[in-house]
């Protein structure tokens, strides 16, 4: 499909998307030719839209970026999802050469010295994994909502992504946070325990912390960077997946035996 065809596309599905409620948006893409993957972060939008997925028994796969560098709150709550609506969460795992590589270079936490090798990080754990999660997709649904940030403020039902030649379905843009709040209480949703210790946004450990009441949703993901609109690359490609290091041969790293998965 030629990059214009692909924005007509994606234009035509905005515009069917935005009067029909969650379940229907998801059924809608569900019943598109071709295949559908919703990535979950296991955050509390991407449980709200794996329930739906689950609980309809949608034919849309579910994937999961297991970057090694995951809260085990978040860890555990992939099996108890799996378990709660009888799905597979399909792990991705970034490649060993990659962590090895990135480790040479920058040290394994690495990522706090620059905004560079943060970059790379999240290009080695997230952004090639993503890769391959994604291969063979028409269809890529996420849970980005428009009062997330700034950064995603604009965020529409439906998007073309000409770097990887498909459509990006974001089927929660116009929900905010407190209606998210109210759906997984009045459904039962199981999330994450560290969202009632001030995480609303959970992303690796080592690069999230709690928010202070009255801090943006996502100003304690890379706290320390001073870019508003920071994001890990998943969303903005260019910036993280060019950033991963060449790789090095496993001998040339002295940190290869201590690679999280
Ligand atoms: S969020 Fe942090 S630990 Fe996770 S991939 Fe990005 S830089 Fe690496």
């Amino acid at each position: 499909m030629t990059s214009a065809s692909l924005e007509n596309r994606a234009s035509a599905l905005n515009s069917q998307l935005e009067s029909l409620d969650l379940a229907g948006r998801l059924a809608l893409v569900a019943g598109l030719e071709g295949k559908a993957v919703f990535t979950t972060s296991l955050g509390i939008e991407d449980q709200v839209i794996t329930a739906a997925i689950g609980t309809d028994k949608l034919g849309i796969d579910v994937s999961t970026l297991e970057t090694g560098r995951l809260f085990n709150e978040t860890v555990a709550l992939i099996d108890k999802t799996e378990e709660t609506y009888g799905i597979l969460i399909k792990r991705f795992y970034p490649e060993q050469d990659d962590i090895d590589a990135f480790a040479a270079k920058y040290g394994m936490n690495g990522f706090y010295d620059s905004v560079e090798a943060r970059h790379a990080c999240c290009g080695a754990r997230k952004v090639k994994p993503l890769a391959r999660a994604l291969e063979g997709a028409s269809f890529w649904i996420t849970g980005l909502r428009r009062g997330q940030s700034g950064n995603r403020a604009e965020t529409p039902f439906a998007e073309a992504d000409l770097d990887r030649g498909l459509i990006k379905i974001n089927p929660l843009a116009d929900w905010d946070i407190e209606t998210i709040r109210a759906h997984v209480v009045t459904e039962e949703i199981p999330i994450n325990p560290l969202h009632a210790r001030g995480y609303p946004s959970i992303g690796c450990e080592p690069c999230t912390r709690a928010i202070k009441p009255g801090e943006p949703e996502r100003a304690g993901r890379w706290w320390w960077e001073n870019d508003e609109k920071r994001e890990c690359g998943l969303h903005v490609p260019e910036t993280a997946a060019s950033a991963i290091p060449q790789q090095t041969s496993p001998s040339s790293s002295p940190l290869s035996s201590s690679i999280a998965r």
